[in-house]
């Protein structure tokens, strides 16, 4: 069937500017990391991608090694591309990513030259399209010279690849180094992509928010959910087809008694509030102006139709932000 895309689909959505630079993200970005590969209804991998693109998430977050397996969610996305979304490629922001490990080569992983600018082509092969909107390298790789990291993504923007560059997991100190570099060369450091939720607050302890601001640049923050464990999916068993049970990223050992009293407890913060767990974990990413984007996965278009709703409630309280911490903290 023909795809025709909402007609309201920017109504309501909130968009944010990603730092300094002239760029809005929307304020939820939409991964496809895990359950877009072949294993997984095409349909249903199809539907959940048009219907984000239909409430204004027009940022996808891709990289090499999504799928399961390596490659896959890239060959799907360019699938759906092609069929269904390329008549409004000037409406979406695609990133990729490269630079974690997708095989054997000493050429298949790490910041050199050679594996980012290899990897970002067969990308953009694998997504159909002439260039990503941004390219981001993965993760810190200590044996190459930031140059030559920095150099590379330069590169990409120089040859049209990509209009603008990220880095991911890196530490402030190395992202400080970063940032400078990439200033001197004339390509401003966009956007850092870090791990942060209620569950994982190194991005307020290690001075990585404070460094975006200074810098300039936005956070696109992953996993805001912990994966679902900042759902209320966890609080009594396992259900079927819940990524802690079939996803080698979340084990089902960490569902323990510890992690189902904190789960609760900030369950009923959020009840209390009139809301869900899920939409109150992603209401406390985006409550700080650092956070341009919350970077979400769904399995489901129910998913994803219930967790955009989280911007709709008022504001977090002192009281509620406290009642969070002392749940929330380990
Ligand atoms: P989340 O923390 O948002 O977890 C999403 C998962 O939680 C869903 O796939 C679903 O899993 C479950 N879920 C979501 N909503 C609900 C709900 N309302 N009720 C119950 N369960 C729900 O983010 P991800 O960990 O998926 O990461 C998001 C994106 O961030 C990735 O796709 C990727 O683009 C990026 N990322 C980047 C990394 C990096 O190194 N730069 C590392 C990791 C992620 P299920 O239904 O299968 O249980």
């Amino acid at each position: 069937s023909t795809y025709m895309p909402a007609d309201d689909r920017y109504d309501a959505a909130e968009f944010r500017r990603a730092g300094h630079s002239g760029l809005d993200l929307p304020a939820f970005s939409f991964g496809l990391w895990q359950k877009f590969g072949p294993g997984y209804s095409y349909d249903t991998r199809r539907e959940i991608v048009l219907r984000a693109f239909d409430l204004g998430i027009a940022h996808f977050d891709n990289a090499d090694r999504y799928g399961p397996p390596h490659r896959a969610a890239q060959e799907f996305f360019g699938q759906v591309l092609a069929r269904d979304l390329k008549p409004y490629r000037d409406e979406l922001i695609l990133s990729t990513k490269a630079g974690n490990p997708i095989g054997k080569s000493p050429y298949l992983k790490g910041a050199s030259r050679k594996s980012l600018l290899a990897s970002l082509d067969h990308s953009l092969r694998d997504l159909g399209t002439d260039y990503v909107d941004i390219f981001y390298s993965h993760s810190p790789d200590e044996s190459t010279p930031l140059e030559e990291t920095v150099g590379a993504l330069v590169s990409a923007v120089q040859q049209g690849k990509a209009l603008y560059v990220g880095i991911s997991n890196y530490q402030p100190d190395r992202a400080r180094e970063i940032a400078g570099l990439l200033r001197r060369a004339g390509v401003p450091l966009l956007v850092h992509q870090p791990r942060y939720s209620i569950f994982d607050r190194r991005p307020e302890r290690n001075g990585l928010l404070e460094l975006a601001a200074a810098e300039g640049f936005g956070l696109v923050v992953y996993s805001p959910l912990a994966q679902g464990l900042l759902t209320d999916k966890y609080l009594v068993d396992i259900p079927d087809g819940a990524r802690a049970r079939d996803s080698a990223f979340l084990s089902p050992e960490v569902i323990d008694d510890t992690y189902r009293q904190r789960a609760a407890a900030l369950n009923k913060i959020a009840a209390d509030r009139g809301q869900s767990l899920a939409q109150l974990a992603l209401q406390w990413v985006l409550r700080r102006p650092e956070v341009t984007s919350a970077l979400i996965g769904a399995s489901s278009v129910a998913q994803l139709d219930h967790n955009v709703r989280a911007l709709d409630f008022p504001p977090l309280t002192e009281a509620e932000l406290a009642a969070i911490d002392e749940h929330g903290v380990h």
